[in-house]
């Protein structure tokens, strides 16, 4: 291997120590300990995972978490009348509803009732329309998370090419955003995308969330790409692997994200920036 490693795990763990400061600053201040309601409906065993991973990080933070864990029964009308009332609530600066939700529930209706000021994941079509205008303010926490791993590998993007493959709402769409307006020159690839190896090929930044096993050949990266591996994958013998042919990749990459311990930590350490941001905003507008 000759890639240099994105070690996602050792920054976010740095981004999570700096939040637990100004948290802690905040308090000794008389402001109010930053706080994020995290709602998970039912039981599905990666959301309860995801779910665990979140409320642990808001511990280490200092941020105040606030459990909704409600049965996978739960009608859409109950979700949103429980949304509206932590809208309303002053003391939650966050709300954080877990994907994926159960069939009665649509998931856009549920991510456009939670307040954008609130809008912690910054999936809210306002957050997504503010970064798309140059405005961001509550930003997608993982196009956000691998601005901030990029940063350890180039001080400067513009100018770069980026392939982002992938154009779900909620990744591959702001990461494309992202990436512009850092100054890249970027193309979006997804399912109807021929050629992609062709695409793949020209990428200086190359980032990967599709969610498919080693979709992406090591053989396709541009030699000295900086790779990025959304995707997270479980292997019939229960192992992770990412979307990206990870040891043939960084032989060829200058520098790559490992799958586990690359975005998925930044993910998390973005959320609970957002949140601080979020009780940061509502200071101001209470002032
Ligand atoms: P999604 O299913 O919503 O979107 C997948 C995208 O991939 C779509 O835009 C689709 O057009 C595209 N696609 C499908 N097949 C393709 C192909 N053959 N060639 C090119 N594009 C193709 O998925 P998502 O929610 O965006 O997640 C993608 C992956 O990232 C998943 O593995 C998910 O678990 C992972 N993920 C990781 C994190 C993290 O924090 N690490 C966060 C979110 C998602």
């Amino acid at each position: 291997m000759s890639a240099q490693l994105l070690d996602g795990k050792s920054l976010s763990e740095k981004i999570i120590a700096g939040i637990q400061s100004q948290v802690t600053k905040r308090d000794v201040a008389g402001l109010a300990i930053p706080a994020l309601a995290v709602i998970l409906v039912g039981s599905d065993p990666a959301s309860s995972i995801y779910v665990r991973n979140k409320r642990n990080a808001c511990i280490k933070a200092g941020v105040r978490s606030i459990s909704y864990d409600l049965p996978a029964t739960t009608t859409q009308a109950d979700l949103l009348a429980l949304i509206d009332e932590l809208n309303r609530e002053v003391g939650v600066h966050g709300i954080l509803v877990q994907m994926p939700l159960p069939a009665q529930i649509d998931p856009e209706t549920v991510i456009e009732r939670i307040h954008p000021d609130k809008d912690v994941d910054g999936f809210h079509p306002y957050n997504i329309g503010r970064l798309a205008v140059r405005m961001p303010t509550l930003r997608s926490c993982t196009p956000y998370g691998v601005m901030r791993l990029l940063a350890l590998a180039h001080d400067d993007l513009k100018g770069l090419n980026a392939v982002v493959v992938g154009s779900s709402n909620h990744v591959g769409r702001p990461m494309g955003l992202e990436l512009l307006l850092a100054g890249c020159t970027v193309t979006t690839c997804h399912r109807f995308t021929k050629n992609l190896a062709e695409f793949v090929g020209q990428a200086d930044i190359l980032v990967v969330a599709v969610g498919r096993a080693e979709l992406v050949k090591g053989a396709w990266i541009k030699p000295g790409a900086t790779v990025i591996d959304v995707g997270i994958n479980r292997l019939d013998d229960g192992s992770l692997c990412g979307d990206v042919e990870f040891a043939p990749a960084a032989e060829r990459a200058a520098w790559i994200t490992p799958v586990p311990g690359g975005v998925g930590p930044m993910t998390v350490a973005m959320l609970l920036e957002n949140t601080l941001q979020a009780a940061q905003a509502a200071d101001k507008r209470m002032a």
